[in-house]
């Protein structure tokens, strides 16, 4: 059903994505209700209703049912069986099966392979025995556990099936998935939005540089020739078709010699999409309100280039903790701060970010000055 502005949204998660989702969605006019167990949630913090429960919780999930009128979510760990819930009696986007699906790497990779989407070789691992089906070509390999891994964590490099069977057993003999290393060139994102009449809108392709596993700068449009733009926006819409989605989602790509393949898929707005706030027309978290609200999505073009890069909690400790200086930041022209508002700093958090938004054509040069300026933070 359409809502009109005023109505109240409810978002499952509290983190910087969420905050995002409670800023467009009030710059539209629309009141959010946040849940998420974190009293301290980044966006918790700006909502109008901060439900502080568990993401099963009954109670908090009635309250929603009672008070909302539609929900997304910002956190693919979300219960998938808690959407299922709120779906009987409110609108849900996205709905609960694509979350099911890419929330677990097993789920997420078997589907993908399933529907003939270029996925790297991987093995399935649910028990010891499992290994004996490994071939040698899977090495050197990542071995990941299939849920709750984000940021690089529950991962592992491996370089032969005893390394692997070391890892599985300091994961627990929780249930993984085994794949193999990918040589990479660059690796792009495709996030789009897709409404409930059908319509897509895909944001210009991003190239991600990761440090450790994790995102660490974002450049947009991803310097990649146009047949390969058009290769990975086809692969993400083919996706959101095959999963029904509604929403925004985000796929992931490894790029390797000529091949293509996917990574991984989020049920939701992504950190590479960051620039879109400051350098798109609507931006990945817009799109996410018009997509749950069932209205027309937004124009999802870069006015300008951006390059995105992240403050993690490193940028507080190091060399000895020290509040960053922001000045060095907010003198600079085209460069946008962003931080997310949470209270303690930690390696590997991820606190921020800043955009540097400009008409020029982007260079490496732009990308030394930015990071220098983080450097000296
Ligand atoms: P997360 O859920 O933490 O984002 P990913 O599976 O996307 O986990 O892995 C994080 C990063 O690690 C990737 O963006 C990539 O840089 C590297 N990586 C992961 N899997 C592979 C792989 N099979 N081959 C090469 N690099 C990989
Ligand atoms: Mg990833």
């Amino acid at each position: 059903m359409k809502l009109v502005p005023k109505k109240m949204l409810a978002m499952l998660g509290g983190g910087q994505l969420g905050r995002y989702f409670v800023m467009a969605a009030h710059k539209m006019g629309y009141k959010v209700t946040v849940l998420d167990p974190d009293p301290e949630s980044p966006a918790g913090r700006i909502a109008d209703i901060h439900l502080n429960y568990a993401y099963d919780n009954k109670e908090a999930l009635d309250k929603i049912i009672q008070t909302c009128e539609a929900v997304s979510t910002e956190f693919e760990n979300i219960p998938a069986e808690s959407l299922d819930y709120l779906n009987k009696k409110i609108q849900v986007h996205p709905n609960a099966n694509a979350v099911k699906i890419v929330q677990n790497r097993i789920r997420e990779k078997t589907f993908l392979r399933e529907n003939a989407i270029p996925v790297g070789l991987f093995y399935v691992i649910q028990s010891i025995e499992d290994f004996n089906e490994i071939s040698q070509e899977c090495f050197p390999g990542i071995l990941k556990i299939a849920e709750f891994g984000y940021d690089g964590k529950g991962q592992k490099r491996v370089d032969d099936i005893e390394g692997a069977l070391k890892a599985f057993a300091e994961f627990n003999h929780k249930p993984c998935v085994l794949e193999k290393q990918i040589q990479l060139d660059k690796e792009v994102s495709v996030i789009l939005a897709r409404s409930v009449d059908g319509e897509i809108k895909t944001h210009p392709v991003a190239e991600n540089i990761h440090v450790n596993g994790i995102l660490d700068i974002t450049i947009a449009p991803a310097n990649i020739d146009h047949l390969t733009k058009k290769n990975v926006t086809d692969l993400a819409k083919m996706i959101a078709l095959k999963l029904n989605y509604i929403g925004v989602m985000a796929v992931e790509f490894f790029i390797s010699g000529k091949q293509i393949f996917v990574n991984e898929i989020a049920p939701r707005p992504h950190n590479s999409g960051h620039y879109t706030i400051d350098a798109c027309y609507s931006s990945q978290f817009d799109q996410q309100v018009r997509a749950l609200v069932e209205m027309p999505l937004g124009n999802p073009d870069q006015h300008s280039n951006a390059i995105m890069i992240n403050l993690l909690g490193d940028v507080w400790e190091e060399p000895k903790l020290h509040e960053p200086n922001w000045e060095s930041i907010l003198k600079e022209p085209n460069l946008n701060l962003h931080l997310y508002g949470k209270e303690h700093p930690r390696k590997a958090r991820k606190m921020g970010h800043i955009t540097f938004v400009t008409n020029e054509t982007l260079t490496h040069d732009h990308v030394l000055h930015l990071q220098n300026i983080k450097k000296r933070l």
